[in-house]
Formats: structure tokens, C-alpha cells, sequence
């Protein structure tokens, strides 16, 4: 965090030269990914180290899908934890790991979770040298496979249950990080999505989704991205700011719709976030909102001609889940399935012509709970979750006082 409160920014938003815009199609992830990093860092990294993170963080890939004529699914859940922050995560961790100067005290990442941010950060840091992971999660609401990805780990990670809300467990980070005693003994960091290295990496698969698409012969392409934090859509913007020639991005929200009201309205009015099915979007004041406000500072009409918002109710992500799977025979989770019905919508609007792309950001056996049992039965749960299940669950169990937290944190340094 800087001293201001603030969030951190690039001072210039590099724009990429137009022979590798117009060749994108010639290029795999990882060399994308490494052109990207490359003209955000500029020096701050040797090439060669920067190639080796990138090829180590970027190991997994992200196809996008084609359901039906002009509508793709960008499937962003093939890396470790199976959503798609696993790409910030993994990156974030290497880049953290390779500023520690040799002989530093350990770093110690503390990270709160409703779920699938704990899981990415506990795979992206797990076995990195010199780091400690220590996750908080609530009690009883993280499914049976995020609890199963948060625990088994074991190493430099090592999890606690707080028998309370998410909010308990975020207030209890952020009050470890103002606390002096816990700030003497230890090099604590946090881990969530403000870090903006966690949102570089995230520009790499739309710049490579436009490449799949350019392959395909499609143009005008759309993105249609399901927000809960803002920081995915962000790194979009940020794609398109570097000069990916997007045509129109598309907000999709559940009923935490403070972004697309203030789209429609002009108003910004954050409020407390409402739990819903698609609860990795619960979110009531998006933190990464104000990047993006920066990046459109002195064009907020031109943000608004870019962007379009949309929001769903629990009913109507039922209802775009039974749709996605009786129409395509294909299993989207309730967060993605938003982000379909948005790009249904908008193109329905008099947007023929387009290709839309929505990215799917968790794998659906993550949330089994949240379908019909005929539409549950046909998840394939992934081959490394099943692995988890034969692993011991470790974790601590803790209530929500700060005394109890930080005297488990002293006890165990
Ligand atoms: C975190 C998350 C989101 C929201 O992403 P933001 O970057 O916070 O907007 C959406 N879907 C899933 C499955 C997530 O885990």
C-alpha cells in the first residue's frame, strides 16, 4: 500500500507497438504474457528473470470456447486453485519472492478469503522460498472444495477457521497490519487484489483471448466480464488502454450493482455488500474501482461509451445456468453465467455484428451447491481435486477477537 492510502499505478500506461497488435495471432500465452510484462516494468526487471517468471507463473492455458455463432467462453479456471486468480496469485507470489533479498526475514502473507481468493494465494505461494501464507475463513461458508484446497496444503501455508463472517476475518487482518507488536516480529504483507501485481497479469489472457478470436477469423470483439472487486475488468481496460482494440467491455454484477448504477446514473454510491449465489461477487464497493476511474479521469464519457453494466438477481443466474446447460450442453458457474446473460443482453440491443467473449472465472465443481441436482451430476470434478481428498485437512480453529488471532500469530512465529 502506498503511504497515501492510495492505490498503486503505472506512472505512464505504455501503448504497444501495432506489429505486435496486428500479429497477436502469431503469438502463444506465455510469449504474450511476456511482451505485456515486459513494456509494463520496463527496467525494474532483467529480461531473462522476467522471462523465467512468467514461463513458471503461466503455466496453464486459456482457451476460449465457442458456444454458438459469436459467443466464446473464456475459460480462465485451468490453473491450480481453478478460478482465474490463480493468474495473479502465481505472478504476484514470484514477483514477491524475487524482490526478498537474500538473508531478509521471512515474508508473511496474511489473506482473508470468502473462498477462492485464499485458494489461489495458498497454491501461487506454496513451496515459494523465504514466504508464509496464514488464510482466514469463515466457518461453514466456503464450499467443500475450496475449504479442501485451503487446508490440505501444509509447508509455508497454513489456514484458520474463524467461526464468523468474512467481514470478521477481513477485519482481523487489517487490524494485524496496523498492529505494532505483530509489525515488530514480523514482515507482514497482504494479498488481495489491491496489490497491483496481482492485476498485471490479468491484462495477458484478454490480449490472448483477441489472439484465439483474430484465429478464428472474428472481429469486433466484446468482453463481457463478471465483477466483484472490479480488478479483472480493470486489467481489461488496462489491456485496451496499451492498445487492444476491444469494441466494448460488459459489467456484469449480481445484485451488488454499485458500478452499473452509477453507469446508468452518474451517481457513485457504494453500500454494503448482500450475499448472493454468485458470492465471489459480493461485493457493495468495489475496491478496484478507483483505478479505473483514474484511467478514464479526464474521459468519464468516453468510460461510459466503453462500458456497459448489467445486473442479475439470484433468480435470473439460475435461470442463465439452466439455459447455458439445456442450450449448449455446457456447465457454467453462477458468476460466469452472469456475465453470459449480460452478453445475451447487450447483443440482443442492437449489437448483431459482434463477437462476444465472456470469461469464465471459476470452474463449476467449485460451487456444486449452487445447481439443480440435474445439472450438478454433470460436473467433472477435476483430477487434482480429487487428489485433495485423499490429502489430511490441517487447519486452526479460532473465534473473531483480535486478542485470540493475534496471540496465535505470536505463539506460532
Ligand atoms: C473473484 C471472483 C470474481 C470477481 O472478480 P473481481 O476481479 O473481483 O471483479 C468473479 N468470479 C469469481 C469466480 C471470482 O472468484
Amino acid at each position: 500500500m502506498p503511504q497515501d492510502k492510495g492505490l498503486y499505478m503505472p506512472v505512464e500506461i505504455p501503448r504497444l507497438d501495432d506489429k505486435f497488435i496486428n500479429n497477436l495471432d502469431n503469438y502463444t500465452l506465455p510469449e504474450i504474457a511476456f511482451h505485456v510484462a515486459k513494456n509494463l516494468l520496463g527496467d525494474d526487471i532483467p529480461e531473462d528473470d522476467l522471462k523465467k517468471i512468467i514461463y513458471d507463473a503461466i503455466n496453464f492455458y486459456a482457451p476460449i470456447v465457442g458456444l454458438e455463432e459469436n459467443v466464446y467462453v473464456l475459460e480462465l479456471f485451468h490453473g491450480p486453485s481453478l478460478a482465474f486468480k490463480d493468474f495473479g496469485a502465481r505472478f504476484m507470489s514470484r514477483i514477491m519472492s524475487y524482490f526478498l533479498e537474500e538473508g531478509e526475514k521471512q515474508l508473511d502473507v496474511l489473506v482473508a478469503t470468502s473462498g477462492d481468493t485464499g485458494g489461489a494465494v495458498a497454491l501461487g505461494f506454496f513451496g515459494v522460498s523465504n514466504t508464509r501464507v496464514t488464510i482466514l475463513y469463515p466457518k461453514g461458508k466456503v464450499s467443500a472444495i475450496q475449504k479442501l484446497q485451503l487446508t490440505t496444503n501444509g509447508q509455508n501455508i497454513r489456514a484458520i477457521e474463524i467461526d464468523g463472517t468474512f467481514d470478521d476475518c477481513q477485519a482481523l487482518v487489517k487490524q494485524a497490519f496496523t498492529d505494532k507488536e505483530l509489525n515488530e516480529k514480523f514482515r507482514l504483507t497482504s494479498a488481495n487484489s489491491i496489490n497491483i501485481a496481482r492485476l498485471i497479469p490479468q491484462t495477458f489472457y484478454y490480449f490472448n483471448a483477441y489472439a484465439q478470436a483474430l484465429k478464428e477469423g472474428k472481429s469486433k470483439i466484446v468482453f463481457s466480464v463478471p465483477s466483484g472487486n472490479f480488478g479483472n475488468i480493470g486489467a481489461g481496460l488496462l489491456a485496451w488502454k496499451m492498445g487492444l482494440p476491444v469494441e466494448h467491455f460488459i459489467a456484469a454484477t449480481n445484485v451488488n450493482d454499485t458500478v452499473p448504477q452509477f453507469l446508468s446514473t452518474g451517481v457513485y454510491q457504494p453500500k454494503p455488500s448482500v450475499s448472493t449465489l454468485s458470492n465471489a461477487m459480493d461485493v457493495g464497493d468495489p475496491s478496484n474501482w478507483v483505478r479505473i476511474a483514474d484511467m478514464f479521469k479526464e474521459n468519464m464519457t468516453g468510460l461510459k461509451k466503453l462500458v456497459t453494466g448489467y445486473s442479475y438477481d439470484d433468480e435470473q443466474t439460475l435461470k442463465a445456468m439452466e439455459w447455458i446447460y439445456d442450450a449448449y450442453k455446457y456447465v457454467a458457474c453462477p458468476h460466469t453465467a452472469i456475465a453470459w446473460q449480460a452478453l445475451k443482453d447487450w447483443q440482443q440491443d442492437n449489437h448483431t455484428g459482434t463477437t462476444g467473449i465472456f470469461l469464465s472465472t471459476a470452474h463449476p465443481a467449485k460451487f456444486p451447491d449452487a445447481f439443480p441436482d440435474r445439472i450438478s451430476d454433470k460436473v467433472v470434478v477435476p483430477k487434482q481435486v480429487k487428489e485433495l481428498e485423499a490429502k489430511p485437512k490441517q487447519y486452526v480453529k479460532l473465534g473473531k477477537d483480535f486478542e485470540g488471532f493475534k496471540e496465535y500469530l505470536l505463539d506460532n512465529g
